[in-house]
């Protein structure tokens, strides 16, 4: 098979960024960095221009996502795994409920098993490439799953489990791009790398009244917390709009930015059309076309951020991403311990939907001319 096979440039996208994370960054927010390179780049975390950036953020996810009243918007620093080790420190209280449908789903879970102060966690588990909610059980306080399961592609639906307990969902590969009802949960937790087209290492979680006050209460407890994974450390400095140690100021400067531009532009009804109309486009191709086929089987859980594509046989996946990349389209493989013949396609709102239909078009090019 030829590696070398050269796609022409008037069929590529005219960004070729289609990452699930780390994942496209619009260059506004690039251009707003530049900047403020001299400014607010190497100044003090403590002092009112990055405190302002703090209270950007906070003030833009409240308008983002419509905060009923009582919630906060808490931030620091580590990313989603790092919530899960502060879930399981500071808001399970005995055990907790999981829906386990991939890889995120599945790594909560195993924190939460860990840990030797709580009780085996109840995990309801479905085939890749399908969901599992967690089903309501008698001692549980917490119910979680992932909104988005990223290495599979598969979206799963965020309401209320009817039960006593916390709904904790993992918004992280939805956040910004599908839109959700936040008075469904209690902790909606993600990081910025993804459709909220920023860098990684932040973790940002809308805490309702309830889960604010089960975070005291377990505070207040006497299980030993480290500092860093104490959410009721976080939720003090954030009220604040700081961190409880330093963050990336750059981070917090592209998140900002995005805020900004998905709030002018209409918020979650236009992130969710804009996502909505990309994944249409590729799962139409991947149906319409002889040899890939979406991995996802029922339409209604096909995730419109991240499109899952299988190939039959003949047709080397592998392949098509080591070609595509070698002409600029990248980070397209797919999660890693999923182990197929796919292509992982991130269709988050930076995406524009016309280099959507490039890429499938490029696909076309290459499945005609594999040797
Ligand atoms: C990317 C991702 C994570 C991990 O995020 P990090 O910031 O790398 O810790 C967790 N959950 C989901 C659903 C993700 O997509």
């Amino acid at each position: 098979m030829t590696a070398d096979l050269v796609i022409p440039a008037d069929l590529l996208p005219a960004d070729g960024r289609f990452g699930s994370g780390p994942s496209k960054i619009r260059p506004e927010a690039v251009d707003e960095l530049a900047a403020a390179g001299r400014t607010l780049l190497g100044t003090s975390h403590r002092q009112a221009p990055v405190k302002h950036l703090v209270a950007r953020i906070r003030a833009g996810l409240r308008e983002l996502y419509a905060l009923p009243d009582g919630y906060e918007v808490v931030l620091g620093n580590g990313g989603s795994t790092t919530f899960w080790d502060i879930a399981v420190s500071s808001l399970i209280d005995r055990r907790s409920a999981h829906g386990n449908f991939g890889e995120f789903s599945a790594k909560f879970a195993a924190a939460a098993k860990a840990a030797p102060y709580l009780q085996e966690p109840v995990v309801t588990s479905a085939p890749m490439g399908s969901i599992a909610l967690p089903e309501p059980v008698d001692g549980v306080d917490l119910y979680a799953w992932a909104h988005n399961e990223t290495s599979t592609g598969a979206i799963a639906p965020v309401s209320r489990i009817p039960a006593d307990g916390l709904t904790v969902i993992d918004g992280t590969s939805a956040a910004g791009g599908v839109p959700v009802d936040i008075s469904q949960t209690d902790v909606y937790y993600f990081a910025p790398q993804k459709n909220l087209g920023s860098d990684g290492g932040l973790w940002i979680a809308l805490l309702s009244p309830a889960a604010l006050d089960r975070v005291r209460r377990i505070a207040a407890s006497d299980r030993w917390i480290p500092p860093t994974l104490s959410l009721a450390t976080a939720v003090d400095n954030s009220v604040k709009d700081q961190t409880y140690n330093t963050p990336a100021v750059a981070t917090l400067l592209l998140l900002a930015n995005q805020l900004d531009w998905l709030n002018t532009s209409g918020g979650l009804a236009f992130a969710g059309a804009r996502t909505s109309e990309s994944s249409k486009r590729l799962y139409a191709w991947a149906e319409a076309t002889e040899g890939p086929t979406p991995f996802v089987a029922d339409p209604a859980l096909r995730s419109p951020v991240i499109g899952t594509i299988d190939f039959a046989d003949d047709i080397d996946a592998a392949w098509l991403a080591t070609t595509l990349r070698r002409n600029g389209i990248v980070d397209t493989d797919p999660y890693r311990s999923l182990g197929r013949n796919q292509l992982r396609i991130g269709m988050f709102v930076n995406v524009d939907p016309d280099d959507i239909t490039a890429l499938t078009r490029c696909l076309d090019y290459l499945l005609e001319r594999r040797g």
